[in-house]
């Protein structure tokens, strides 16, 4: 499968301010984004109550952001849909990619064309979301505001048709399994909550009370940090951190991005060789993404799994700060 090409990357980089995209309509609110990730953020703010606190509830958040986001988002969604930097038995890519789903990032078509069509305009006018309009478009903005660049149909005829091949994805988009897999995922935390404690033998009430916490903790402070973790990617690796290679673009490796997201805040090296698996090019930039794609690997359970380009590496070994052009 080839990628987009990156018909604008003989463009010298933006160093300066950009203006927003010229589809964008900044009076055109998308509400249902706008109200989903309002609504997200109040409930995870539900975990400051004394009432809704327990460690069985902060352990499955610590343990959802590795399940969902990096084997979801990092794993599927990014290194696996949209770069295709390896391949998985089917079964195990629709299963990430349902973990993919229920961290609230939109479908995989939309996530795939969207991440595509930032990698073919990088810090350009037509990126969807660049920092360098200011740090909050970046961050979280652009999804709140119409972008005709984005309308789904347009986007995934360009950017995804490899992705809607696959019946899979393609019944995400036309029919209501997004939804389903979304609210399913609220109601196995909640009613797994509620069971354990009724086979713990407390009253209904307490057992409701905990499945609240759970869900609470499990499902809205989970999925509001996985999606702070992913934004920052788009923002803050995007301004701050140092460059391995000249990418013509503002990519930077952000190692508290890249700490966070267990890998893929080393931007710069990514978008340097964007089909790798491998993100972390220098012996100590820790990739734990591409560690758990070797897991899978080992076991037989990934295969061509694509290494960086020797050549790139090469040139940042010795510690040299600037790969050849
Ligand atoms: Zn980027
Ligand atoms: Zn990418």
């Amino acid at each position: 499968m080839s990628l987009p090409p990156r018909s604008a990357a003989t463009v010298p980089p933006t160093t300066s301010r950009l203006s927003l995209p010229a589809a964008v309509d900044r009076r055109r609110i998308v509400w249902s984004y706008a109200i989903t990730v309002g609504f997200y953020h109040l409930a995870a703010l539900l975990a400051v109550l004394p009432l809704f606190f327990s460690w069985t509830g902060i352990a499955l958040a610590v343990g959802g952001f590795y399940v969902f986001g990096t084997l979801g988002i990092n794993l599927c969604y990014h290194r696996f849909l949209t770069h295709r930097g390896l391949v998985c038995p089917k079964w195990l890519e629709h299963a990430f990619a349902v973990l993919g789903v229920c961290s609230m990032q939109d479908t995989p078509a939309r996530w795939v064309a969207v991440h595509r069509r930032h990698h073919e305009h990088s810090d350009r006018q037509d990126d969807p979301h660049s920092p360098l309009v200011n740090f909050l478009w970046g961050h979280v903005g652009w999804m709140l505001v119409e972008n005709r660049d984005l309308a789904r149909l347009g986007i995934y005829d360009r950017y995804a048709k490899d992705v809607l091949r696959d019946p899979f994805y393609r019944r995400m988009e036309r029919t209501p399994l997004y939804p389903i897999l979304l609210l399913g995922s609220w109601a196995v935390f909640f009613l797994g909550g509620f069971a354990a404690s009724l086979l713990c033998g407390t009253s209904a009430a307490e057992a409701a009370l905990f499945g609240a916490s759970v869900l609470i903790w499990g499902v809205f402070v989970r999925t509001v940090v996985v999606w702070h973790i992913t934004w920052s990617v788009n923002s803050a690796a995007h301004l701050w951190g140092y460059r391995n290679y000249e990418t013509g673009e503002q990519s930077r490796n952000n190692w508290l991005v890249a700490l966070i997201s267990n890998g893929e805040g080393w931007h710069n090296n990514h978008h340097a060789d964007a089909r790798s698996a491998r993100h972390g090019h220098r012996r100590w930039e820790i990739d734990v993404v591409y560690a758990s794609i070797r897991m899978l690997e080992l076991v037989g359970l990934a295969s061509n799994v694509c290494r960086p380009n020797q050549r790139l590496t090469a040139a940042i070994s010795g510690e040299k700060r600037k790969a050849p052009r």
